[in-house]
């Protein structure tokens, strides 16, 4: 398949719709992407022609179903360039693979004062599952210092290093600037200290090539909903050598070998950690999106946002008063979400009268009010772009913002 946006978006029925009378501009995609007909038709057809219970049945359809929902698995593997599906665990999203390694390694592996290192750049799922730990067990946050820029600063990082430093929990992608951190080189200092390193890629698998081996992480966590699939799944990757040493992190069916009231035995991996029954419908979906994102290819994918952010910074930074936040502002490359407040004009007000243009972004925290603290702001608008996104949607958003800015003069 070649890149035809015109073809692409005839893929996504919601991009023809209006909203109060306009054209839908959608441009929250960093929150969640839209699904192609494609993802939805294969969940539709799964419900109506094969729904059984996974891993239980004798019957046909369950068979099925499982059959179904284990190349999902492979698909995934596939996508990650992971080892083995062994290291692909099925969660709800982003959220619940963070923090399931929060849990469970600090369960296992750390003690009262020992530390994980963190970024400014953090969303709260890779910042409170952390405390949660830390309230448990009494561990330690250490955080990396961040430019005015919004870059990691590498050589803060090295420093944090101590004797009690157990794992390192970084995003790869920044919600709200952008920031494309450094993540291969900060995985290779982490293992030159014996230290393993946990992604958050909800930020990245949407938008570019991720390969574990390739930067030799240790763990990643992404969302089904931000990459086209649909909500209620995620995937923690996770190296075996990790995932064997782990505590399970719920209990129940599926994730046990053996029962009674004396003691209990774990099932092996995956499926010590995928207690009860799976979203199966929801992982052909996921499989399903990341077919059609592999179709149009993830290097494609991310020249395309490459291109259409590098535009958007261009058209932004000639309105007046205009303020853009993050490495993309200061001429770095970047496909991420673009975060910007305009001079006089509160974010809440310019999302809500962007939306009354028809244009979709998202305003506030973010789920990052550190990261808020650090900027010296209460919020921003954030316009995040996707596969589907065109230049001509970017004109819409300049335009509508300047009209906005006309109606506070
Ligand atoms: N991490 C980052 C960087 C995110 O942007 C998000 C969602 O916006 C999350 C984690 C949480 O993802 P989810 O709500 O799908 O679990």
């Amino acid at each position: 398949m070649s890149y035809d946006l015109e073809q692409i978006r005839q893929d996504f029925p919601i991009l023809q719709r209006q909203v109060y009378g306009r054209p839908l501009v959608y441009l929250d995609n960093g929150a969640t992407t839209q699904k192609p007909r494609c993802v939805v038709e294969a969940m539709t057809e799964e419900y109506y022609n094969v729904n059984a219970n996974v891993h239980r049945g004798v019957h046909f359809l369950s068979q099925k179903a499982t059959d179904l929902h284990e190349q999902s698995r492979e698909t995934v593997r596939r996508f990650l360039n992971a080892n083995s599906v062994n290291e692909i665990i099925f969660t709800r999203g982003t959220t619940e693979s963070m923090n399931l390694v929060a849990s469970c390694f600090s369960e296992a592996f750390m003690q009262e004062g020992d530390e994980v290192i963190i970024s400014t750049l953090e969303h709260h799922s890779n910042i409170v599952p952390w405390q949660l730990a830390q309230n448990r067990k009494g561990i330690k946050l250490r955080v990396i210092p961040i430019t005015d820029e919004g870059n990691i600063c590498l050589d803060e990082y090295e420093k944090l290093f101590t004797n009690r430093t157990r794992i390192v929990s970084v995003a790869h992608v920044s919600n709200v600037l952008g920031t494309i951190n450094p993540v291969k080189e900060m995985i290779e200092i982490a293992h030159a200290h014996g230290v393993p390193v946990l992604i958050d890629g909800a930020q990245s698998t949407p938008h570019m090539a991720v390969d574990v081996q390739q930067l030799d992480c240790d763990f990643i966590a992404f969302s089904g909903h931000k990459m086209y699939g649909p909500t209620g799944v995620g995937v923690l990757y996770g190296r075996e050598k990790w995932l064997d040493r782990l505590p399970p992190y719920m209990g129940g069916g599926e994730m046990i070998k053996r029962v009674s009231f004396e003691q209990t035995t774990f099932n092996e991996l995956p499926y010590k950690f995928e207690a009860g029954t799976p979203d199966y419908i929801a992982t052909t979906g996921l499989a399903q999106a990341i077919d059609y994102v592999c179709q149009l290819g993830m290097d494609s994918i991310e020249a395309h946002e490459r291109d259409l952010a590098q535009y958007a910074v261009s058209r932004l930074q000639q309105i007046p008063g205009m303020q853009l936040y993050g490495p993309m502002a200061y001429g770095a490359e970047g496909a991420g979400p673009l975060s910007f407040n305009v001079e006089g004009i509160h974010h809440l007000d310019m999302g809500t009268l962007l939306d009354r243009l028809g244009v979709a972004v998202r305003t506030g925290h973010h789920c990052a009010e550190p990261l808020m603290h650090r900027l010296g702001v209460d919020g921003t608008v954030r316009a995040s772009f996707g596969l589907y996104n065109t230049r001509a949607e970017i004109d819409v958003l300049a335009s509508s913002i300047e009209r906005v800015c006309k109606m506070f003069a």
